[in-house]
């Protein structure tokens, strides 16, 4: 890219978060020749001795990947990535079966959060026209003069300037609030039921514990278990239950008792104590949907990542969606020569309907992924689905290959599902009509060879049969 600014001076970009989405960020915007600031609460985590946060490890896919590509840094991550080929679903006495996410050598890949973000920050680190701010927390900013003010390391305020402000902060933006006081700013946050817990499985005899190269999944209707390979053998087994029913699990005994009942195979790979003591170590976490719209202020602030759409975890999108946001957020500096009012209103118009369809797929996968793995309709559905798509690739693409394997718009992914879905539905109801009136035509046409029975012929037969 040849970057001419207009003005004589560069402009400034915020990046308030230096997370998955905000670190990636730095390097589309540094990449463009923007002067960008890196602001982040925590400390730098590639020093600190522990980094708290959420999920361990991350399904990375196609989305996340090609946004990774564009800036140099696919292949450092995908060589500390596991590649997962299917699920692994296990049942309550113990047996395994995989179910394949997509043609052969699609796959998913399990990544170290931490490790992608420490990754994510050098990558931003090593352009000079790039500063990163470490605990410095966004307090308030305002949308009239773009003024940000920060808690410093030293506790101290300190007002700062730019010309764009990315909200890149997650789920609990603190940019996002003023947004929130503005005229036609739509708002919605929905926290799920259910919270979730993270528990290792070490490896055995120095290897995985498991089959390492499968998402496994112990699907138990109104709960489920999920487990993801890390680089040092061991799983991140994530346990997904509404919290009602971890509130009613209070000793160690009780936890073994509910395993044996419904995940027994995991308590010789996890441990007897071990489980019981890291059930107890933090409290289950909960989970939130957020949607707004629109994304971006006047032409002073933009919203990305989480603290645009935060989605529940069970897509294994949200953060592929994020850095897909930095990839279309890209493409369209591009297409508008980073005229910044015009390009955040196109961001807008082009990004909210696909992130509002991956937040509702997202909720909807999350009972589909508890309940219908079990179910024999959704099994032969998966498995129709994927034969159609090998008969007629252009014509029947599985949604899940779509949304994971695809940059099929998410909204436009969704839209072609609800068509497929009517007319494969509609094909299952017409061979079935079909091959009942088949098996019809077929007995008409061989009723010569049936003994024919008159009534005349019946009536003698009665008589007779009364005589003898
Ligand atoms: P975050 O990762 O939340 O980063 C926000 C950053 O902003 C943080 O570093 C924070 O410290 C900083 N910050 C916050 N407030 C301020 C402030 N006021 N000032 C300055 N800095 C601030 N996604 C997938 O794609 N695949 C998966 O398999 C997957 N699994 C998940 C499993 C679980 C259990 C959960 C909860 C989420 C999962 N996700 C997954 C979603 C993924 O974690 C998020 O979409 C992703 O982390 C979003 O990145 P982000 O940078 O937008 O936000």
């Amino acid at each position: 890219h040849t970057h001419e600014s207009s003005s004589s001076k560069r402009k400034v970009i915020a990046v308030v978060g230096g997370g998955l989405v905000g670190s990636l960020n730095a390097c589309f915007f540094a990449k463009r020749g923007f002067d960008v600031a890196v602001f982040e609460s925590r400390e730098d985590i590639r020093q600190a001795k522990v980094v708290r946060g959420r999920s361990i490890n991350l399904a990375l896919s196609h989305r996340g990947r090609q946004a990774l590509k564009h800036v140099g840094m696919e292949d450092t991550i995908i060589s500390k990535g596991i590649p997962m080929h299917a699920r692994m679903i296990h049942n309550t006495n113990g047996k395994r079966s995989p179910i394949p996410y997509g043609k052969k050598g699609q796959y998913i890949l399990s990544v170290d959060r931490a490790n992608l973000n420490k990754e994510l920050l050098a990558a931003a680190d090593t352009f000079p026209n790039t500063t990163l701010n470490f605990n410095h927390k966004l307090h308030d900013w305002s949308p009239k003069t773009g003024a940000m003010t920060f808690i410093g390391p030293d506790g101290q305020r300190k007002e700062l300037q730019a010309d764009l402000i990315v909200g890149c902060d997650g789920a609990f933006s603190a940019v996002r609030k003023q947004f929130l006081r503005q005229s036609r700013f739509n708002y919605s946050q929905t926290y799920i039921p259910h919270g979730y817990m993270e528990l290792t499985m070490p490896p055995i005899d120095g290897d995985f514990a498991m089959e390492p190269n499968y998402l496994h999944i112990w699907p138990r209707n109104t709960f489920m278990m999920i487990a993801l390979p890390n680089l040092d053998r061991t799983f991140t087994c994530t346990l997904f239950m509404p919290f009602e029913d971890f509130e009613k699990i209070r000793s160690g005994d009780e936890v073994i008792r509910f395993f044996q009942k419904y995940f027994p195979d995991s308590i010789p790979l996890i441990g007897v104590e071990a489980l019981k003591q890291d059930f107890f170590r933090l409290p289950a976490q909960a989970m939130v949907s957020v949607k707004c719209s629109p994304y971006h202020l006047f032409d002073k602030c933009v919203l990305m990542g989480d603290a645009a759409h935060a989605v529940v975890p069970f897509y294994g999108q949200g953060m592929n969606a994020g850095f897909e946001d930095c990839l279309v957020m890209d493409e369209i500096m591009d297409q508008l020569n980073e005229n910044i009012a015009a390009v955040l209103q196109e961001y807008t118009r082009v990004r909210v309907p696909d992130d509002h369809a991956i937040a509702d797929l997202a909720m909807y996968n999350y009972v589909e992924m508890r309940a219908h793995v079990n179910s024999k309709y959704f099994l032969f559905r998966k498995y129709l689905d994927n034969i159609l798509h090998v008969i007629m690739p252009k014509t029947i693409v599985p949604l899940y290959t779509m949304v994971t394997f695809t940059r099929t718009r998410y909204h436009e992914a969704v839209n072609r599902w609800h068509w497929q879905d009517k007319v494969i539905t509609q094909g299952l109801w017409l061979s079935g009509v079909v091959s009942a009136a088949g098996g019809m035509y077929v007995l008409v046409r061989n009723s010569h060879k049936l003994p024919s029975i008159s009534a005349e012929h019946l009536w003698t037969r009665i008589l007779t049969s009364k005589r003898f």
